[in-house]
């Protein structure tokens, strides 16, 4: 198999090449984002849950029709137990050039040095506030300490890291320069990335990312585009004098950037999704879990499942009207 002819066709119907698939590891979390997961919500059975192997069947698969890219995210993918493990099995498969993580960062500084040795290539942290109140009114548990370490010891570590910050209107824009400044001294990025109504994220509004950067080009006059590669995604950076990392914005609120989507999402229950926006996707757990299929006939069907994925993926989200929205679950149940 030629692995290289065969990223020519991983073109979907708009001839977006698809190469970066966000596989969710579990639905479980140990916070409670306001905006994602709040207290009370009900989880799926276990037994939903594709394992290690099932994951592993799919990434081969899919390396195989071009997938090159892969972000393990949840829920929070650093409470599956394993879940180091996990990043170095994907990272052996063929075909597989990079393997990064989205954590919140609560147990990352115990499981580092397993990251490490699997060979991880990023790391986000999601942080959404320096003040510890906030913090714990946001994400329900008292735990800004530990993210905080954590983000320290990620950098030292050397393996690329990066700040998430979903902004919300009136919950944490007060606290844009401070958190921006996270990437004066240290080698990593901070992003800004801009609230999406999907789930409990439709009761809160997202800041527009164009007016922070507009306060930060006030706060930094030097502050330029960056137009080095930063990832796989659809962020926009920018670089002020004296920073050692960039700023980044990921606005798909106020500036659509489908045109240039690459992405595809692994469920933790094992749905293929094309868009964040629309529930449609391929269940592929039942193709997995299908008895009397030898594994080179599963592969051969998850192959052609992704290549349908390919002509299904619409053309761009619909967040600007919400009642086309037909995505009804929550961030934490898709895989942020
Ligand atoms: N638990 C991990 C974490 O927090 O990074 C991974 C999963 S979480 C769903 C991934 C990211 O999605 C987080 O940075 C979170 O802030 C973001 N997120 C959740 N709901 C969102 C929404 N409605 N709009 C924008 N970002 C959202
Ligand atoms: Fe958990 Fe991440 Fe959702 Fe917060 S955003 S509840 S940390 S999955």
């Amino acid at each position: 198999m030629n692995i290289t002819e065969k990223t020519e066709n991983n073109r979907d119907s708009q001839g977006r090449r698809i190469d970066y698939l966000r596989i969710s590891v579990t639905d479980r979390c140990n916070l409670r984002c306001c905006y994602c997961m709040p207290k009370g919500i009900k989880l799926c059975e276990h037994s939903d849950i594709l394992s290690f192997e099932e994951i592993e069947s799919v990434v081969r698969a899919f390396s195989k029709e071009g997938i090159r890219r892969l972000k393990i995210t949840g829920g929070e993918p650093l409470v599956r137990i394993g879940c180091p493990e996990l990043i170095g099995r994907l990272k052996a498969i063929e075909g597989i050039e990079e393997v990064s993580i989205t954590t919140n960062g609560v147990l990352l500084r115990e499981k580092l040095p397993e990251l490490k040795k699997a060979g991880v290539d990023g790391i986000n942290i999601s942080l959404d506030t320096l003040d510890r109140e906030k913090y714990e009114r946001i994400a329900g548990f008292d735990r800004l300490g530990e993210v905080l370490s954590a983000i320290d010891e990620a950098v030292a570590s050397g393996i690329r890291t990066k700040i998430n910050t979903a902004v919300m209107k009136g919950i944490n824009t007060d606290e844009i320069k401070a958190l921006a400044e996270l990437a004066k001294d240290r080698d990593m990025d901070v992003r800004f990335i801009e609230m999406m109504p999907i789930g409990f994220g439709t009761d809160f509004d997202t800041a527009d990312n164009e007016e922070i950067l507009e306060r930060l080009k006030a706060e930094y006059p030097t502050l330029s585009p960056d137009e080095s590669r930063h990832g796989n995604g659809p962020a926009v950076y920018y670089r002020a004098e004296g920073f050692k990392g960039s700023i980044g914005f990921i606005s798909a609120v106020s500036k659509k950037f489908c045109e240039s989507c690459n992405r595809m999402r692994l469920t933790s229950t094992g749905v293929l999704k094309y868009c964040l926006c629309f529930e449609d996707g391929t269940d592929i757990k039942s193709i997995l879990r299908r008895e009397g299929l030898s594994e080179s006939e599963k592969e051969l069907l998850l192959r052609e499942e992704f290549r349908k994925a390919l002509e299904k993926k619409p053309k761009e989200h619909c967040f600007e009207d919400k009642n086309k929205i037909s995505e009804k679950k929550e961030m934490f149940r898709i895989g942020g």
